[in-house]
């Protein structure tokens, strides 16, 4: 594939992970370009998946099944911490990070330079649980609705 190639294809990868405010799966993404009217194959998808996960621009995020899915990082490049619903699959992030404190006092305490840390919550949302919403709701869940295997 040649660099331009590339560059294209993650430029839209990435364009279509931040127009949805829910993680993605590859097979999600490759839909989503083939839809879209651009051929991107889904190996080429991985692929660039990868390497923009390696460059530090996307996280990805294991919602309790086998595909791994995934999401633009944070413009702070900090990974962002989720809520996730086991039941529907709604991915609500965090707007800050709850461990900072401590990610310093281990780094003190271990002497170790700690990188980057991957923290998610798994659980039941509200509406699963019948309980009403959230306070401020998530756009954009359907995609990630449970589908039926
Ligand atoms: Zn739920
Ligand atoms: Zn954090």
């Amino acid at each position: 594939m040649s660099s331009s190639r590339q560059t294209r294809n993650q430029k839209l990868i990435l364009e279509v992970l931040q127009h949805h405010s829910q993680p993605l799966s590859a097979q999600d993404i490759f839909l989503q370009l083939r839809n879209a009217n651009h051929s991107v194959g889904l190996a080429t998808v991985y692929r660039v998946l990868d390497t923009l996960r390696n460059e530090g621009k996307l996280q990805s995020i294991n919602l309790g099944d086998p595909q791994v899915y995934y999401q633009v990082l944070p413009s702070n490049g900090h990974n962002r911490h989720h809520l996730i619903c086991t039941q529907c699959r709604q991915v609500i992030p965090l707007s800050g990070c709850p461990v900072g404190d401590l990610e310093a006092q281990l780094s003190r305490q271990y002497q170790f330079v700690i990188e980057y840390h991957v923290l998610d919550f798994y659980g039941t949302c509200a509406q699963c649980r019948g309980v009403g919403g959230p306070e401020s709701g998530p756009q954009g869940s359907a995609l990630l609705q449970a589908k039926p295997k």
